[in-house]
């Protein structure tokens, strides 16, 4: 047998619907065991047979991914693949394995493409570039309503200190935001709560009083609208805050309290110290465990869902959403949907999300294992091909309807800011900011890192105050930023097109293509200690600065006006 072994099943992510009469399909087989591969494909109940040819997604590890977009109008899917060896010999992959006669394989099936299941995701979010903010720490635009005891800003945060930041103030901002170029803000919670994060909500209805009115929110999101910019909340519902109403009354009332099938509770009555009740991480008694799958509880949270999706905001950011039950989940994109069908639905979720992101659930999530791979990569400690292979098996576990928006973080209020990651190191802050700006999904702007603020480990020191008196240095950067966020939005390439790494020649140069019908952009992040230019075997120009040399701990564009450089996968 030309190809030792091929892996593929009928079901997300290796079979993707893209709309109601595409299907994709991905394939994995020994790495570089095939040259050509492709997916022989008809209706499930008979019929003519049709090719479709497979491309290559890309090598990682022991395997070559290969995939290809289906298209049939019954949308009753039966396939097969046939992949070839350098020397030409080929054989077949069905439902029952490898076989080297087509006679001898069955047919994968994929009975039906329903509307229903396509993943419908809002066209404003598909590559827009969103800025997440931390209210307390962004800016103060009403010192009338801080809080007894807050904080000069500026001062080193601790973990329970406030700064005044409020929405006003962020209101205030938007102009700033909309120079920047930022499309979506993302504002972590704002509902009345204890502390300064306000992860533990006391009041979904309210917001926390030193942020600022309902009539504060509606000016903010006016104006943001105004500017063409998007606002998603920070919904906090896996668990509350112990000052939450209900459950308090369940402290107060024990087990003749409506509310006490809402947690669960190990006793008669509940204990604060210890706690004797589920809570969010381990035994963080002030956030107590909200149980979903209890009717009250999923009433109450959709209840407030619908209140502030009808409000006018734009979507959802989910906390801890991977704690909570995938059939709430389903109930809640429904409802939020059926007020906003242009509302995006952000989960928070650490590890693999593919479960999550089959469209009846989240939109996208946090990307933190894309973040991992690009701190990888810049900080040095993972070459160009390393690289290209994480690249690749991240695409390979992410369905493809998700691509253009998932949520690509260099970091978030729950790590260590990008340039501190890189011992405070710019260049190769610019240099991560570079690819997050460039590669396909929704990048995130921690509110700061465009002005190469520090802080970390982690909260409370990567929840710094913004800084709001620049030195040249840090404008110089934000100016960067903002070049690079004016590119993505004026060329389709990069804010929807496809990607594919490109040998670059140099193991710490990264180089990939992103590919549209109007046109290409190659681009190139040097890690290197060299100067590096592409090859120059076709039209191109350098699109962000001045010259075609690539000095080291940078990163460059060049617009495509031909095929350039090989578009084999650089490790081959
Ligand atoms: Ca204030």
């Amino acid at each position: 047998m030309s190809v030792p072994w091929a892996e593929h099943y009928a079901r997300l992510p290796w079979a993707t619907p893209m709309g109601p009469y595409d299907l994709e399909v991905r394939l994995a087989v020994a790495r570089g065991s095939c040259a050509s591969a492709a997916a022989i494909f008809r209706d499930r109940y008979g019929g003519a047979e049709n090719v479709q040819s497979l491309s290559l997604l890309g090598d990682e590890g022991q395997r070559s991914h290969w995939r290809g977009v289906m298209h049939l109008s019954t949308r009753r899917f039966a396939y097969r693949f046939r992949v070839e060896d350098e020397a030409g010999n080929a054989c077949w992959f069905g439902a029952d394995g490898l076989a080297a006669t087509r006679g001898e394989t069955s047919w994968f099936q994929y009975p039906y493409v329903g509307d229903g299941d396509l993943h419908a995701i809002p066209a404003w979010a598909v590559g827009a570039v969103f800025y997440q903010i931390f209210p307390d720490r962004f800016c103060n635009g009403d010192p009338s309503t801080d809080l007894p005891g807050t904080l000069p800003w500026g001062a080193p945060p601790t973990g329970s200190s406030f700064f005044g930041g409020d929405l006003e103030g962020i209101r205030s901002q938007l102009p700033y935001l909309a120079d920047l170029g930022v499309q979506a803000l993302y504002l972590t919670p704002i509902f009345q709560a204890n502390t300064n994060h306000r992860y533990d909500t006391t009041d979904y209805y309210r917001i926390d009083p030193p942020l600022g009115t309902e009539e504060n929110l509606r000016q903010l999101i006016d104006g943001a609208h105004n500017l063409g910019l998007r606002v998603v909340l920070d919904g906090v519902f896996n668990h509350c805050g112990a000052g939450f109403a209900p459950f308090r009354d369940a402290v107060a009332q024990g087990r003749s309290s409506p509310y006490w099938e809402w947690f669960r509770v190990h006793g008669e009555r509940i204990s604060l110290d210890p706690p004797n009740y589920e809570t969010f991480a381990n035994r963080n008694a002030s956030m107590p465990k909200l149980l979903t799958h209890r009717v009250g509880v999923r009433r109450y949270i959709l209840d407030v869902a619908t209140y502030w999706t009808r409000f006018g905001i734009d979507g959802w950011r989910l906390d801890v959403a991977n704690e909570v039950d995938h059939v709430f989940w389903r109930t809640f994109r429904e409802t939020v949907r059926s007020v906003n069908p242009d509302a995006l639905i952000i989960g928070e979720v650490w590890h693999d999300p593919t479960a999550f992101l089959d469209g009846s659930e989240f939109d996208t999530v946090m990307a933190y294992r894309w973040r991992r791979a690009i701190l990888g990569f810049v900080s040095g400690r993972k070459n160009a091909s390393a690289f290209a292979e994480e690249i690749t098996r991240i695409r390979t576990v992410t369905p493809p309807t998700v691509e253009h928006v998932m949520m690509n973080i260099l970091g978030s209020h729950d790590t260590e800011r990008v340039r501190t990651h890189f011992g405070g190191d710019a260049e190769r802050a610019m240099c991560a900011a570079g690819l997050q700006l460039t590669l396909p999904g929704m990048p995130s702007i921690y509110y700061g890192d465009e002005i190469g603020m520090e802080g970390g480990p982690e909260h409370p020191d990567a929840r710094r105050c913004m800084e709001w008196d620049v030195t040249h240095q840090q404008v110089a950067m934000r100016e960067r930023y903002r070049a690079l966020i004016a590119l993505r939005k004026q060329y389709a390439a990069l804010s929807c097109g496809d990607m594919e790494s490109v040998a670059s020649g140099h193991p710490l140069v990264y180089a990939f293509r992103r590919t549209h019908p109007e046109g290409d952009i190659l681009v190139a992040a040097n890690l290197g200690e060299h100067p590096w230019r592409p090859r120059e075997d076709g039209p191109i120009r350098r699109l962000d600065e001045d010259g075609d040399v690539l000095p080291p701990r940078s990163v460059g564009l060049w617009k495509v006006d031909s095929l350039v450089g090989s578009t084999t996968d650089m490790q081959r």
